[in-house]
């Protein structure tokens, strides 16, 4: 049978980036991946941060920068943010995928498109032995000292190893347009129960004149595609001009919440097979590769002392818990207060953020990989908008010492 250090499973970027770690420090790393190509299909709308950039070591997959946002309230008032500098980048999310996979390659890591993982077969001489389904529908076995489940929102590697993952997974549908009309350094984000219950809808530039339009939405009966329906129908409303047949669909999910656990005896789980993803955003791309990072070098250690059981592999639990875990604690908080609240207060805190400074202080404060800060920003010096939102917002938000992350989180109050 064959045998590898690690197996990772699938090629996105939280898998990726774990092989690319780990053969760099030399550890024999095979990857799964079961879609023929790497990258595709594209499931994601491809709007990061420079950390993003930053993780990847490259800036090649960038179509275009963004300096600012429109958030629409249900009745179609907005607000706008402008920064001088970019703030956040639409990028080819294809290209990212096959970089870091390219780059996991050189570090040698051996890669393996149109082949799936399946499950187990068992525990033997001290490997986890995985069930591999290959071109040709051709099964095998690898005997693996330890398996990085970077699956995704189904994860197998989850099942597999019995980690629950009750978590939200919020129906999301996208559609990616050749050309439309708007602003191409500007994103645009859409609120309110007729486009986008529990979260938003979204228009992204895509660089080249075009833009990735669609939504992520509570799963209330109405499938995610007829909000996008009517997105566009506002979108083509707004522009006076019916927008062109777009080139490609997305429809997937956004896993939100928290896995209770990540790691078991010979297992971790990285990237959106661990939730890893920004509640009020259902961004994962930095998360993911931020947390497949500390995975990696957890595993390192793990496989060279040959700890590899629950015990020494908690270390990333607790690693990457301190680092994202209060972010995403107060983030998932700030989401339920914000889908409990009615199209009219969602206007209200619209036209709260119209008046005078807060505008300013969404630009200075604003990150896309750690939103709570701005929320508590606005709220510290928005008594206007504490009044709009549930007591239990301003007290929880005064109460609890701010703890920043590892991770630079942006600009802050001196
Ligand atoms: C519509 C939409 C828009 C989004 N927009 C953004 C955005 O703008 N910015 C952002 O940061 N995030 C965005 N996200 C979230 C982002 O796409 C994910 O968080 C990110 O892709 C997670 O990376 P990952 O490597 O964990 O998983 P994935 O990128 O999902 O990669 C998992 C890989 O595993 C493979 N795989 C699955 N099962 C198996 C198996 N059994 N065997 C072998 N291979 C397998 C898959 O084919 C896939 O290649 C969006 C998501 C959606 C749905």
């Amino acid at each position: 049978m064959e045998t590898t250090d690690v197996l990772v499973v699938g090629a996105g970027p939280a898998g990726s980036t774990a092989a690319a770690r780990l053969a760099a420090r030399g550890h024999r790393v095979l990857v799964v991946e079961e879609h023929g190509r790497v990258g595709q299909p594209v499931q994601c709308a491809g709007l990061v941060s420079q950390r993003v950039l930053d993780l990847a070591g490259s800036t090649a997959m960038v179509r275009a920068p963004v300096r600012g946002a429109t958030v629409f309230g249900p009745s179609l008032r907005s607000i706008g943010f402008r920064a001088d500098a970019p703030r956040a980048f639409a990028i080819d999310r294809a290209a990212l995928d096959v970089h870091l996979a390219d780059r996991a390659a050189h570090a040698g890591a051996e890669l393996r498109t149109a082949t799936r993982f399946d499950g187990l077969t068992g525990p033997a001489n001290g490997l986890a032995i995985a069930r591999l389904t290959g071109p040709d529908d051709r099964t095998t076995e690898v005997g693996a000292r330890l398996v990085v489940g970077a699956d995704g929102v189904g994860s197998a590697v989850a099942r597999a190893f019995r980690l629950r993952r009750p978590v939200e997974i919020l129906p999301a549908f996208e559609a990616e347009f050749a050309a439309t009309p708007g602003d191409p350094a500007d994103v645009e984000v859409y609120l309110g129960r007729q486009f986008a219950p529990g979260l938003f809808g979204w228009w992204i530039p895509d660089g080249f004149g075009g833009a990735r339009i669609g939504v992520a939405a509570d799963a209330d009966g109405t499938p995610a595609r007829e909000y996008y329906r009517r997105l566009v129908g506002h979108l083509e409303r707004r522009f006076g001009r019916p927008l062109p047949r777009p080139t490609s669909y997305v429809a997937s999910g956004i896993p939100i919440g928290n896995v209770p656990r990540t790691h078991g005896p010979r297992v971790l789980l990285v990237g959106d097979a661990a939730a890893q993803v920004k509640p009020l955003s259902g961004g994962g791309i930095f998360t993911g590769m931020r947390c497949a990072e500390i995975a990696a070098g957890v595993a390192d250690a793990a496989l060279r002392a040959d700890t590899l059981g629950a015990d020494a592999l908690a270390a990333y639990e607790r690693a990457w818990r301190a680092e994202l875990g209060e972010e995403f604690r107060r983030a998932q908080y700030l989401r339920r207060v914000f889908a409990r609240l009615s199209d009219a207060e969602l206007d209200a805190v619209i036209d709260a953020l119209r008046g005078g400074k807060l505008a300013a202080t969404i630009v200075a404060f604003g990150d896309i990989d750690f939103p709570s800060h701005v929320a508590r920003e606005l709220l510290r010096e928005s008594p206007s908008l504490l009044r709009l939102l549930p007591k239990a917002l301003g007290a929880w938000w005064g109460g609890d010492a701010y703890r920043a992350p590892d991770v630079a989180p942006g600009p802050r109050r001196k």
